[in-house]
């Protein structure tokens, strides 16, 4: 039976008990109602009649001129009013012994017996009466105590299924809904075993066949979701495996979760001693795992299988919904390209240092060409001496920013620190540009205050790299626009040099590799573009110095190039 039924059976049956009480109840009370009003009706009127002649036969005539009628009217009265067995009798002899007492008026003894005679029958109606009065009022006593009793038990009785209802009602509603909601808790926490047994024909039944449907289907998914995330976890172990990159994966606690072969031989410990293994606990007793840990290099040297190898460090964060769940570590190797750029650096070396002689001796036969003690030139001999002076220039520059660059990179810097003021930096570097400045008729903005305190710097390499920034900024700027250049002190212990121009600008996503060697922007015109080594250089030179460079672009607005040094 469904709830709703039930409920409407069960309050049903609870109004019914409460009809059957009131029921009981307007009975017996109507009963005592008609016990009394018979005892009224019954035998108080006849006393009352009975009475009221009693006190006419003694009240004197001359009194009561219609005392034998008023007799007559309360005789049939009760001849109307007769209820009890041998009243009428009794009645009848009264009203024959009236009859005979009103034929003796003449004679008064006869008349005083007659009326003995009827007050004889009238005691005996009034005695017959309140008995009767006394047998009604027993009965009306017993009508109450019954109706007491069985209101009583039907009261108790109500009382009692009530009591039952109200105690059992509320649990047989709310048990089955908390077990629900423990159950759809225990799905929620993905126990997709979890049942409910309601073996009711109701409701809760088919709600508990709903559910048991619906665990049974997230179990069916669950299982083959499994299914399919460990196909996919064998699918990325085998691309891991066969990865030539060292590749390391930890939780957000620092627990290692994989390792590739690459990485285990590197670290030299098998996968099954790495796997679920807190990280920084192996590192204390593992040089390489602490390195790769906690350098922050990228590039790492490491030595293993007998031989030294290069690898560039690289950390991906893991992150779910913006929260950290782990990072993984990728060591890529790259001693073959380290090998193939140490042998072009030595190469690029070698050649510009081989180069740099007969550039030097070409330079000198023109300056011998250009002095008139050697022979005249006509006009056209000596554009084109010019000509080969321009690009003996170039070649110059190039060559020396190319051993510039092969001293970088094998570490063997030359750096002379000095106390020297900013201006002049400055002043060597606008003097060296001015020509440039003057050709593309590009007006440099300086401003650079006295009172500036000294720089601790290289003042070759410091000049060299604001050289390299203003032929830049130069370079790059429109005909007829101001390159600026501010020379600014820092809150901290730092003067700034920036250098700002009107041209094209930079655009965002070459912003980040502007400082790369050999990195030149696509699309530039041959008289713009050099080597792409001169930002290179000068990131290196400045860092060497505890110096920072950096730069800011908007495209069609032009760029500014900054460099700090620290005061000396
Ligand atoms: P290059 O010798 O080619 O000028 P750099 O290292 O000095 O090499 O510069 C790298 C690249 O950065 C250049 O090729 C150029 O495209 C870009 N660049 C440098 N300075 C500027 C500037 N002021 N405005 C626009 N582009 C610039």
């Amino acid at each position: 039976m469904s709830i709703k039924n039930k409920l409407r059976t069960g309050i049903s049956f609870l109004f019914l008990l409460a009809l059957l009480c009131s029921g009981f109840a307007v009975y017996y009370l109507q009963q005592l109602s008609n016990d009394s009003r018979a005892i009224l009706k019954d035998n108080y009127r006849t006393l009352v009649y009975t009475k009221n002649i009693s006190s006419l036969l003694d009240a004197p005539p001359a009194l009561k001129p219609n005392r034998l009628k008023d007799i007559q009217t309360n005789l049939t009265q009760q001849e109307h009013n007769i209820t009890e067995k041998g009243e009428k009798e009794l009645t009848d002899s009264l009203q024959q012994f009236f009859n005979q007492y009103q034929t003796a008026q003449v004679n008064p003894a006869a008349q005083q017996a007659l009326s003995i005679k009827m007050r004889d029958a009238i005691s005996g109606i009034m005695t017959m009466n309140m008995n009767a009065i006394q047998q009604k009022d027993k009965k009306a006593a017993d009508t109450s105590s019954r109706a007491l009793i069985i209101i009583g038990l039907l009261g108790s009785f109500c009382f009692l299924i009530g009591f039952t209802f109200m105690i059992n009602f509320p649990g047989y509603i709310a048990t089955p809904i908390r077990e629900l909601t423990q159950s759809i808790l225990q799905i929620a926490n993905k126990n997709y075993s979890k049942r409910l047994m309601f073996n009711s024909d109701d409701e809760y039944g088919e709600l508990s066949t709903a559910f048991n449907q619906m665990a049974k289907k997230l179990s069916e998914y669950e299982t083959s979701n499994l299914a399919n995330i460990l196909f996919e976890k064998r699918r990325i172990e085998t691309i891991i495996n066969a990865m030539h990159d060292a590749l390391i994966g930890f939780d957000d606690k620092q627990i290692i979760i994989f390792v590739n072969e690459v990485a285990c031989n590197l670290i030299g410990l098998p996968e099954d001693k790495l796997v679920g293994q807190f990280a920084p606990h192996i590192a204390d007793e593992n040089d390489l795992l602490r390195n790769m840990l906690i350098t922050e290099n990228k590039k790492m040297k490491i030595y293993a299988d007998d031989q030294e190898s290069y690898f560039t460090k690289e950390v991906l964060e893991v992150t779910n919904e913006d929260k950290f769940i782990g990072k993984v570590i990728i060591l890529k190797n790259i001693t073959e390209f380290q090998q193939l750029d140490e042998a072009k650096t030595n190469f690029i070396a070698t050649i510009s240092h081989e180069l740099k002689t007969p550039i030097s001796s070409i330079k000198m036969s023109l300056k011998l060409l250009e002095d008139n003690r050697v022979g005249e030139v006509n006009t056209e001999q000596r554009a084109l001496l010019e000509n080969i002076e321009d690009d003996t220039k170039r070649l110059l520059l190039i060559t020396g920013e190319l051993l510039d660059m092969g001293q970088l990179e094998t570490g063997k810097i030359q750096l002379n620190f000095g106390s020297t003021h900013p201006k002049n930096i400055v002043d060597y570097a606008v003097k060296a540009v001015k020509f440039i400045a003057d050709q593309r008729q590009v007006s440099i903005s300086i401003k650079c205050d006295d009172n500036l305190p000294n720089v601790r710097a290289d003042l070759d390499k410091s000049t060299w790299v604001l050289i390299n920034l203003l032929s830049n900024a130069i370079k790059y700027s429109r005909e007829g626009t101001t390159v600026e250049l501010l020379v600014s002190k820092n809150k901290g212990d730092t003067i700034t040099f920036t250098v700002t121009d009107h041209g094209q600008g930079i655009e965002q996503k070459y912003l980040s590799k502007i400082f790369d060697r050999y990195f030149k922007i696509p699309g530039a015109s041959a008289d713009q573009s050099g080597t792409g080594l001169g930002l290179a250089i000068a990131k290196d030179f400045i860092e060497a110095q505890q110096g920072k460079i950096s730069v800011h672009s908007e495209m069609g607005e032009g760029s500014s190039f900054q460099f700090l040094l620290p005061m000396g």
